[in-house]
This record gives C-alpha cells, sequence and structure tokens, in this order.
C-alpha cells in the first residue's frame, strides 16, 4: 500500500511504513518513526506525541522506498547518535555503533571526572570516539586520524557544529605512523571483520569496506596497532581497542609484549568488546 496522494494520519502513515519495513529492518516501527521526523523535520518526540503536523506523504514515501532498498537509517537521516552527542554521519564514513561506546566508558572507569588531558583517536571515522571523549572531558583536546579524507571532512563538520573544532585536530594518516607524542587516552576502533565473513555478518554494502573488514583473519589491523599504540601511551594512560566478540585471545596475545597491563572490556551485551592496555 503506497501513501502517496492519500489523505491518511501520521499514526497510520506509521503503521503502514512499519509493516512495509518489516523484514527490512530489525527495527521497523522506530525507522517509520526517525524517518517521519525527517521528513517532517522535527524530533522524533514530536511524532510521537502528536506535534508534527501533517504527514508530507511524498516525501515520507520516497524515504521510507530508501530504507527498502537496505540504506542504513543514519544515512538518510544524516545523524547518528553516539554516548552525549549526535554526529553527522554520510556514505564514506563508518555509522558509529553502540558497542563502540565500550571505549568511551572504559575512559570513565581509568580516569573519573579528572579525565585525560590528551586523547587519540585512530581510525576517527565521523569524529566518534575522539568527539564523544572531548564532550565527557570538556578540559581535554585531542587528534583523530583517518586514513579517508571524507571522513575527515564529516569529522571537522561535526567537530565544528558541537563546538569542538579549537580541541579537536584531524590529520589524514596511516594509523599512528610518524606520531611521536604520547597521550593520555588512545581510543581505536579498527575494522575487525574477516573478508570471508562478508556474507554472514550481514553487512549492507552501503558503508566503507576499508573500515569494517581486515584481511582473510580479520586482524590485519592489529597487527599494525600492536606495535604502534603502545609506545604512545604516556604513564598513567590507557588504550582502548575495539575487537570483534571472538578475538580476544588473539588481540591479547598482540600486545602481550608491549609492557602494558593488557585486560578486556565487555559491552553492555556482556560480550568482549575491547582489549585495554594500561601504563604505570
Ligand atoms: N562492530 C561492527 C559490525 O559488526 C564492526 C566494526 C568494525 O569492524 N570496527 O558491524
Amino acid at each position: 500500500m503506497r501513501l502517496s496522494g492519500l489523505p491518511i494520519s501520521i499514526a497510520e502513515a506509521l503503521r503502514v511504513a512499519a509493516g512495509r519495513l518489516d523484514g527490512a529492518s530489525d527495527t521497523p516501527r522506530l525507522d517509520a518513526e526517525l524517518l517521519m521526523a525527517h521528513a517532517l523535520g522535527v524530533s522524533r518526540e514530536d511524532v510521537l506525541l502528536g506535534r508534527a503536523g501533517s504527514v508530507a506523504p511524498a516525501r515520507f514515501e520516497a524515504l521510507v522506498e530508501r530504507r527498502l532498498t537496505g540504506e542504513p537509517l543514519a544515512y538518510i537521516t544524516g545523524t547518528r547518535d553516539f554516548w552525549t552527542i549526535t554526529l553527522g554521519v554520510a556514505p564514506g564514513v563508518l555509522i558509529p555503533r553502540p558497542d563502540s561506546e565500550t571505549l568511551i566508558e572504559a575512559g570513565v572507569a581509568h580516569f573519573g571526572s579528572d579525565g585525560p588531558r590528551t586523547v587519540l583517536d585512530l581510525g576517527t571515522g565521523p569524529g566518534t570516539l575522539l568527539l564523544a571523549a572531548l564532550d565527557q572531558w570538556p578540559a581535554a583536546i585531542g587528534l583523530g586520524i583517518d586514513a579517508s579524507e571524507i571522513a575527515l571532512d564529516i569529522a571537522r563538520a561535526n567537530a565544528a557544529r558541537l563546538g569542538m573544532a579549537g580541541r579537536a585536530t584531524f590529520r589524514h594518516g596511516d594509523w599512528a605512523k610518524g606520531l611521536a607524542e604520547r597521550f593520555d587516552l588512545i581510543l581505536c576502533n579498527p575494522p575487525y571483520i574477516a573478508e570471508s565473513e562478508q556474507i554472514a555478518h550481514g553487512v549492507s554494502g552501503f558503508e566503507p569496506h576499508e573500515a569494517l573488514f581486515a584481511g582473510p583473519d580479520g586482524l590485519s589491523g592489529y597487527r599494525k596497532l600492536a606495535c604502534q599504540i603502545p609506545p604512545l601511551i604516556a604513564a598513567g594512560g590507557l588504550a582502548a581497542i575495539e575487537i570483534g566478540s571472538t578475538q580476544r585471545t588473539e588481540v591479547e596475545a598482540f600486545f602481550a609484549d608491549s609492557g602494558c597491563v593488557v585486560t578486556c572490556q565487555r559491552d553492555l551485551g556482556g560480550r568482549d568488546r575491547a582489549i585495554l592496555l594500561s601504563r604505570q
């Protein structure tokens, strides 16, 4: 059933759209609400509380059609919430996942409210971990590195929109190659899916391949990071590196000779999610 041309209430439009999205999305009702909010230029709360005016059927329909092709919701709406901030996202950057908030939680547990003074985010994408950390600790400054110029442009725009342009620097780079200064907190969400998992993993083809996949075994990122990260951790500092939930043993082994205390942090679902390196 299509909506265009029908006089229809928002509630009815949401019901129809959620029905169509069932199967294309794990969260059809939520997606419908967020697409409606985006179509009308209002918040989801406004939609739910009936403060959104009337449906813009053609515009809403077009957004639902895009979602039905498998295009991620965040690319359609152009934003994704992460930790305490809302990030602009677009094709060409990895969409932030809630799992990665585990790395910020590890930083909070390590530094408390004093916080780190300096933060490094390797593979920052749209600025995800760096900008979340700078929002968490308002006195901190930081550097975000990415191999993608598209990502760096989006990250800089996010920093500006969040009022953090003066505290966040973004630079093109191959992970930490060439960096000499040390950082109190190093955050890194590298690609870690094995190429062979591409189909089984069910990742849509919309996100940048290089941000998700890391060689035949999913570990090629860690092989580079193993020698690059430990020397950059300041005394008393922490590195939090995201891992796939089955990679703990292999990734811990990469850092066994790092001179750091190596531990593992679980995500909210109880899965191994980050390797933590702390330096006395
Ligand atoms: N956790 C992400 C996913 O499963 C992968 C992120 C990554 O490779 N860094 O889609």
